[in-house]
């Protein structure tokens, strides 16, 4: 499977984040090319601000797989992770991240420090858990129009 083709797994999970009231934003971890867990946005139904897609992924890959350890793994998102999402990943020692649209795309970045990339901090973070490991991979921009489109109505939604 093709980053695209994960991408648009994450895709259908966003649409069902959206189905039951949250933001249009998904997340799936893939380990040996098969999608071991998926993570929902909704922090208001949740009554979680950190219940971001990304950190719904990571706990239910470390629950569902008894996985703490998540080498070899490669977590999608439809949205750029935020700095807690990328320290989250860090932590659970993921190997890569991939993600669709940008953050500036949707909210025009003003949730995070000035200038933020996750590509960008990615370069300068090492793997928490496990340092002797380096540093995690963030590519963004895969199936961009498409995650892009999913957050149109991004900025209503975040007035709710
Ligand atoms: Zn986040």
């Amino acid at each position: 499977m093709s980053d695209e083709d994960n991408m648009r797994l994450a895709i259908d999970v966003a649409k069902d984040a959206e189905a039951s009231g949250g933001a249009a934003i998904g997340a799936i971890m893939v380990k040996d090319g098969k999608v071991i867990a998926q993570g929902l946005s909704n922090p208001w139904g949740k009554r979680d601000p950190s219940n971001h897609g990304e950190i719904d992924c990571i706990r239910n890959t470390a629950k569902d797989n008894d996985l703490m350890d998540m080498q070899g793994c490669t977590l999608y998102g439809t949205l750029e992770p935020c700095s807690m999402c990328v320290g989250a990943a860090l932590w659970a020692g993921v190997d890569r991240i991939v993600f669709g649209a940008y953050a500036e795309d949707v909210a025009g970045n003003d949730y995070e420090y000035d200038n933020y990339s996750s590509e960008e901090l990615a370069k300068t973070s090492r793997k928490a858990a496990n340092p002797s490991r380096g540093k995690i991979e963030i590519i963004g921009g895969v199936l961009h129009e498409e995650c892009k489109e999913l957050l149109k109505d991004y900025k209503e939604w975040q007035k709710q």
